[in-house]
């Protein structure tokens, strides 16, 4: 392979787009071909369409090499499993059947076969299919999607370029099939794989690609030396053969670290990395290798994960000192467009000041290209537009939206006193046990009860005017009743109103805070057809009313046991947002935190005797490299803490998380010091119990008993037999019983049923403690 040469013009390109369209147009189609309405010929041509306005875009905004490969029916990482033929044993048969129902199996699961296991995409909030290997996958290429995507974009005369799953990446999310032996490492098939990448790679060289990315982002991930090993030897050998493209190995989200000369010394023509965020100290890692003399540097400068736009100056000061250091230097996002909405002109509600600061991909896409133009012709064929940038981020730096004096001062005032409870865990509990006169084993809910096609209907009515407020609020009030009454009667002892007025626990209460926007049309793919709009968090936190003290207490005022007041934490309110890029998280959640600490206040003026504060999002926002964990934890936990430190002493905080994983995460768990929390558990067998009660764990547990993600009803028996587990780990006194997350998505069937014999289970295990003590 011959080096790219300097004096070539800097090349603006992506690594994908939205898949969805502009009116989620795939999504109509996908779930439209699996309700039957839509033939496979139909969602076909609506795939390509969308794919040829996509690359239509980006070029009209100025991309001059586009990406291929990135579309998706449902998630790459799946077509990279069918790409390389790891097709699991269970899906083989209808794979051979229907191709595209085979695909759609592996996704969803039929009614006899499960799914993949979904997981999130590294820190982002999409969620990919987790490639299933063991010692008996034969790999096998099929390089149809990938040269059909290219051909497309080549004979609609693009310059393109196909962006795959790594292989060193690939294997790196794998999990063992499920019939592999424990400790099967996937990694160990790396030798079988790369004929396979070597095959594709072949293929579309033949089908004209000139340039082939192939993106390693869990290479930014602390690695060991073995793993570092296969990536030089996996790139030794692809780079070794003579029948190939160009290589573009990418890197995004985190700093390379080790990986960087690594990658930097293997055979490959070029690598493209993250310059925002955390991948910042990129650039400084970069000198120190020596640069990548001859190769090509693909600068990920413009941040393809959040909505705002891009300071120019800044970005060029980065571009200016990147030049010295390759051969050739082209200019892109930080990572694909995939997780940001498409475009932020389509916000027409959104006031169009506001709007300016925004940059959707569409927008990202224009600024990609004004800053390959500034590279190659110079700073001052862009002086327009640096004098508009450089407007906007003024406007946004002095707008009384941005910055609040009250809420600052507020903020720097805060103490660590503010941050802890006046009285230690051993205190609080004797004077929460006083106040709640609670049995042993108290029987709870994570809080949302079945969100039913009434609730929904009542919502959509509201918002069409067909219902008017005082209608949907009697709705409300005739579900809570429901769900209090229902409880009673089951016998649970710490009663919720059951979340029906949340659409969604972080949109409920941005609405109700300054500082948050909403989006109309700022869809991002979460999963399979499955779309969020994230709110913008663009200025400083206030709570301007009580946001749940109306709905909380008038659940109390049904029934004579404590009901729980619901808030979703700072952490998650900020993980499942666009957030402010203008000063540290920290600072953001602490202003979050103080918003809901006055919450908590009213909720307990009001007479909430427990108070639960979620925390899902804790540790999925987990810094990827080690070094930034403790950093994270430290801001994390306190906004915890603040949110939750004002409360009295006999006031019980819970807090909750949905998964079963947390072993990186005990300590902070721990440094919460809520009264009590429940955590996913049952699909584990109260592993977690275990391994709290190991760390020492001081305070209360509610190891979940009913995996809610299933319609499946855990008998009587199941739920004892689970909280007997959960007594050898944690005494009685400190041990509840609760499902392991929500009910939102459960039916009223399922959800009566368990929860009666979660009761009747913790009612017999409670009359065996009994026993044994007395
Ligand atoms: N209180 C929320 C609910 O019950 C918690 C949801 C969650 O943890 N994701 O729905
Ligand atoms: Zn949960």
């Amino acid at each position: 392979m011959t080096p790219e040469s300097t004096a070539a013009a800097a090349r603006a390109t992506v690594y994908g787009y939205p898949r969805q369209g502009g009116d989620r147009e795939l999504k109509k189609a996908v779930e439209g071909y699996w309700k039957g309405g839509v033939s496979a010929g139909a969602l076909h041509e609506t795939a390509r369409e969308l794919r040829r306005a996509n690359w239509r875009q980006l070029a009209d905004a100025g991309i001059t090499e586009v990406p291929t490969g990135d579309f998706s029916y449902y998630d790459h990482v799946l077509d990279t499993s069918v790409m390389v033929g790891a097709v699991p044993a269970r899906h083989r048969a209808a794979v051979e059947a229907d191709a595209l129902d085979g695909y759609f199996a592996m996704a969803r699961g039929t009614q006899e076969v499960a799914p993949l296991e979904m997981t999130k995409w590294f820190d982002t909030n999409y969620h990919y299919l987790v490639p299933e290997l063991g010692p008996d996958t034969a790999f096998t290429a099929d390089s149809t999607k990938q040269v059909a995507e290219l051909e497309e974009a080549l004979a609609l005369g693009h310059t393109a370029r196909p962006v795959l799953v790594g292989p060193v990446t690939y294997l790196l999310l794998a999990k063992p099939a499920p019939a592999a032996a424990p400790g099967f490492d996937p990694l160990t098939l790396l030798d079988r794989l790369l004929p396979v990448y070597a095959r594709i790679l072949a293929d579309l060289r033949a089908a004209g690609a000139a340039w082939v990315q192939l993106d390693e982002p869990a290479l930014v991930q602390d690695r060991t030396p073995a793993e570092l090993n296969a990536a030089a030897r996996a790139y030794r050998e692809l780079g070794g053969l003579t029948d190939r493209p160009r290589l573009l190995v990418a890197s995004y989200f985190d700093r390379l670290g080790e990986a960087l000369p690594v990658l930097a010394k293997a055979p490959v023509e070029g690598l493209a990395l993250d310059f925002t965020g955390p991948a910042a100290p990129n650039l400084a890692d970069l000198a120190a290798v020596g640069g990548l003399p001859g190769k090509r540097l693909v600068a990920g400068v413009v941040n393809g994960r959040n909505i705002w736009i891009n300071d120019y100056e800044k970005s060029l000061g980065t571009l200016a000192t990147l030049l010295g250091l390759a051969g050739r230097v082209d200019v892109a996002a930080s990572c694909s467009l995939l997780h940001v909405p498409l475009d932020a002109a389509a916000e027409r509600d959104t006031d169009p000041q506001i709007r300016r600061w925004f940059a959707f991909a569409r927008q990202k896409a224009a600024e990609i290209a004004t800053l390959a133009r500034a590279l190659t012709r110079g700073t001052d064929t862009i002086a327009a537009e640096l004098a508009a940038n450089r407007a906007d981020l003024a406007s946004r730096a002095n707008s009384a939206l941005t910055r609040d004096p009250g809420v600052r001062a507020r903020a720097a005032a805060v103490t660590d006193t503010d941050a802890r409870r006046s009285e230690p865990y051993p205190r609080r509990a004797a004077a929460q046990r006083a106040h709640l006169g609670l049995p042993l084993l108290p029987t709870t809910s994570i809080g949302s009860f079945p969100q039913t096609a009434d609730l929904r209907t009542a919502r959509a009515e509201l918002r069409s005017g067909a219902l008017d407020r005082a209608g949907y609020e009697e709705r409300i009030k005739a579900e809570i009743r429901a769900v209090v009454a229902f409880q009673e009667k089951a016998g649970l002892d710490v009663l919720v109103h059951g979340e029906p007025e949340r659409n969604d626990m972080v949109q409920y209460f941005a609405e109700r805070l300054t500082g948050f926007l909403a989006t109309r049309h700022g869809w991002v793919q979460s999963y399979g057809t499955r779309y969020v709009r994230p709110p913008v968090l663009a200025g400083d936190v206030s709570r301007p009313a009580p946001m749940t003290v109306r709905w909380t207490t008038y659940a109390q005022a049904q029934t004579g046991r404590p009901v729980k007041g619901m808030l979703t934490g700072p952490v998650t309110m900020l993980a499942w947002s666009f957030v402010r890029d203008d000063q540290p998280l920290g600072d953001t959640a602490r202003q979050v935190a103080l918003a809901l600490r006055d919450e908590v206040a009213d909720l307990e003026a009001a007479g909430t005797a427990v108070i639960q504060v979620d925390e899902p999002a804790l540790r999925e926002t987990l810094p990827l490299r080690s070094c930034g964990r403790a950093e994270y934890l430290d801001w994390a936990t306190g906004a915890f803490r603040l949110t939750t430190g004002g409360a009295l002493p006999r006031t019980q905080i819970h807090t909750h998380m949905c998964y079963a994983e947390f072993g990186d995460i005990v300590g902070a768990i721990d440094a919460l010091d809520a009264d009590v929390i429940s955590l996913e558990a049952a699909r584990s067998h109260m592993r977690v119990a275990d391994e709290l009660a190991g760390a020492g764990y001081p305070r209360e547990v509610g190891p979940g008993v009913w995996d809610i993600h299933s319609p499946r009803v855990p008998s009587t028996a199941e739920a004892a037999a689970l909280l007997r587990r959960g007594l050898e780990a944690v005494p009685a006194e400190r041990l509840w019983v609760n499902p392991d997350c929500g009910l939102k998505t459960r039916g009223w069937t399922e959800t009566r049923a368990s929860l009666e014999n979660l009761v009747e289970a913790a009612r017999q295990v409670r009359a065996e403690v009994s026993a044994e003590t007395a």
